[in-house]
């Protein structure tokens, strides 16, 4: 996005969309939730790529291959086998709740086989540098926007990006520990056009302290 001489002063009250130059965007919980689109998203990605901003996508979800996990790995992990995963994410949201996540699963076979696993999805950082590396946007005018405390948020931090996290209505984020610094809290992609709410214009510590109070 192009910006005229004087704008970075004002970027407080500037719309999400145009405080970066690229986005991340994790996909479940964000741009859908199970089968469903969630309100709003479609709308709000074409908004973004008409504007310009780099967009890219970065999900790690694990479906798919969950009951086959469940049954095979124990087996192959008491052969000598890796123990690599995708993400330690506690739970993933679904219509109906959160369900056990890629982490519970993860907890259980470190619990089942004794191995040490290795995270290389979110939050680890690799995936990160592999969506980052091909951005002509730098990574201080760069945001993941994701619906993660323990994945998405800690891993845009050590990537060294921004952190915008949705916080959809049904679904209060739980936190079990002093809040992760964060840019902005949206309650969908359309947020990322919102005038800045003054609870959280611009600062990242009146983010946090939004947080601690109602959403
Ligand atoms: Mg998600």
């Amino acid at each position: 996005m192009i910006r005229e001489a004087g704008q970075w002063a004002t970027e407080a009250f500037w719309m999400l969309v145009e405080r970066f130059d690229a986005f991340l965007f994790d996909l479940d919980g964000v741009a859908y939730l199970g089968d469903e689109l969630l309100p709003g998203s479609r709308e709000a990605l074409v908004r973004i790529r008409e504007t310009g901003t780099e967009v890219r996508f970065l999900t790690d979800d694990p479906r798919p291959t969950r009951e086959q996990l469940r049954r095979q790995a124990p087996r192959h992990m008491f052969a000598g086998a890796r123990f690599v995963a995708t993400n330690a994410d506690a739970s993933f949201p679904s219509p109906k709740g959160p369900l056990p996540g890629t982490g519970a699963i993860v907890e259980a076979l470190r619990v089942t086989t004794s191995v040490e696993p290795m995270i290389v999805g979110k939050p680890s950082a690799a995936m990160f540098d592999i969506a980052l590396r091909d951005l002509h946007a730098g990574r201080d005018r760069t945001a993941l926007v994701g619906d993660s405390l323990e994945s998405d948020i800690p891993g845009a931090h050590r990537a060294g990006i921004a952190g915008v996290l949705i916080a959809r209505e049904d679904s209060q984020p739980a936190f079990t520990q002093a809040p992760p610094a964060l840019e902005a809290i949206i309650r969908d992609l359309g947020g990322l056009f919102d005038p800045p709410a003054p609870s959280v214009r611009g600062s990242r510590s009146a983010a946090r302290n939004a947080i601690g109070g109602k959403l």
